[in-house]
């Protein structure tokens, strides 16, 4: 028998196949003859069977921090795939789990204390808002409002779309969600009335967590807000006794200049999400994190007060080993270095193009850039803007995925100066065209 299937024959016909048996997210059941088959992907390129090399200017969905394939990510899969694939984390545990949960305690901020696993970004949320509920239902404490943010996302489960925005995408579904309280989006003007809106409606006492993704919105367009607004509102959380969740998902690793996007505020939250960039993009693999402040209600003889979560794959052993392997690589010199050098050519380009008559905003923070494109059409994800500009990219080998007119570029940390300028040089293009 064969060990590896990817003969040439199988390659060619992977697109007819591929339209027969699967279905692909977020893509339009009549739009997946544009699903481009891999025959592999290698650090910032993705190998298509017709020999096409993608530069991947988005990091696969968020995900990769040290580009594919990474040999040395690998060889910790295969290691750890020999020693323990998989065992149940109820009622065992095993180094790759436990060695994991001491780093990422040691490089979060430092009143984290424990680390609760789970799959991917929406299950880290889910596990996050059911330890908040629990933590007030453990103690008799009535209070079921949550504070979410306009425009906020936090993935595809329905606890996980509860508390995001009430996007087109989620329509059908609305029915089903519970209530949230959603406070505006903090521009630059508005930040006063955003804070008092928030103060307000902390004060009924009711509220049992808030739900942030920290100083950017990544679903909704790398939108940005400072930390100058963020503070009030975690402190004013505090002040009543309102449990803080702060979703990094996205932002976590690195990918803002800062090892998690939090260390940029004064105040810390009491729970962390974390997935994407935690393998380094290689498994899935989600991290709850909590203070012990949070546990504290657990801590009891009654079973009730237990905390009945778990997945069949928590902590997986594999997924663990390639998170060590990834965090190897990102606690390195030379990694923190790529990620200031992406941080000063980001801004270098921003400069540059600021007042580029096609540019309604620029931004960048970290190894993000987002550039929202002038456009005649609406601004919103499902105008023909963004299929256009995704293929002017694609067109020259360059996979942007933007969001509406907003094109933004969230690269590998192996990303080479070159590799990033020609991403700038076909952006530039794009402006100067239109
Ligand atoms: C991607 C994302 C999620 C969901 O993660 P999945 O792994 O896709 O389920 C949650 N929150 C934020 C901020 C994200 O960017």
């Amino acid at each position: 028998m064969p060990f590896n299937e990817t003969t040439a024959e199988n390659l060619s016909s992977l697109h007819t196949r591929d339209l027969q048996s699967v279905w692909h997210p977020f893509t339009p059941l009549h739009d997946n003859t544009k699903v481009l088959p891999l025959s592999g992907a290698k650090g910032v390129y993705l190998h298509t069977t017709d020999g096409r090399k993608i530069l991947d200017a988005i990091s696969s969905w968020w995900v990769n921090l040290h580009g594919h394939s990474h040999e040395y990510i690998a060889k910790a899969i295969y290691k750890q795939a020999f020693t323990l694939e998989h065992v149940i984390f109820a009622g065992f545990t095993h180094e790759p789990a436990v060695r994991l949960a001491e780093r990422l305690l040691e490089i979060l901020p430092a009143n984290q204390d424990k680390v609760f696993y789970s799959d991917n970004g929406s299950t880290a949320v889910e596990v996050a808002l059911k330890m908040a509920f629990q933590y007030w239902h453990n103690q008799g404490i009535s209070k079921k409002k949550v504070i979410a943010m306009d425009g906020s996302y936090h993935g595809d489960t329905f606890g996980a779309m509860s508390v995001g925005d009430r996007s087109m995408f989620i329509t059908p579904f609305v029915p089903y969600l519970f209530d949230v309280e959603f406070i505006p989006f903090p521009g630059k003007e508005t930040s006063h009335s955003v804070i008092h809106t928030f103060t307000q409606l902390a004060s009924s006492g009711e509220v049992a967590a808030f739900i942030y993704e920290p100083l950017i919105q990544g679903a909704a367009g790398m939108r940005m807000y400072p930390p100058e607004v963020l503070n009030p509102l975690l402190t004013i959380a505090k002040e009543h006794q309102i449990i803080c969740i702060a979703d990094e998902v996205m932002t976590g690793f690195g990918r803002t200049g800062k090892l998690f996007t939090s260390q940029y505020c004064a105040v810390q939250p009491d729970i962390m999400c974390l997935s994407k960039g935690l393998t380094g993009g290689t498994m899935a693999l989600g991290v709850t994190t909590c203070t012990a402040e949070v546990m504290r209600p657990y801590r009891s003889d009654d079973l009730m007060k237990t905390f009945f979560h778990g997945h069949s794959f928590t902590a997986n052993p594999i997924a663990c080993a390639a998170a060590n392997a990834s965090l190897d690589l990102l606690m390195t010199e030379e990694c923190q270095q790529n990620i200031r050098r992406i941080t000063g050519k980001h801004l270098a380009f921003l400069n540059e193009i600021a007042q580029h008559s096609q540019v309604l905003d620029a931004r960048a923070m970290g190894t993000i850039l987002a550039i929202e494109v002038k456009t005649s059409a609406d601004t919103s994800y499902f105008n023909e803007v963004r299929n256009s500009l995704y293929d002017f990219f694609m067109a020259r080998n360059i996979l942007l995925r933007p969001l509406g007119n907003i094109v933004y570029v969230l690269p590998p940390y192996v990303i080479t100066n070159d590799e990033l300028d020609i991403i700038y040089k076909a952006i530039l293009e794009l402006l100067n065209k239109s």
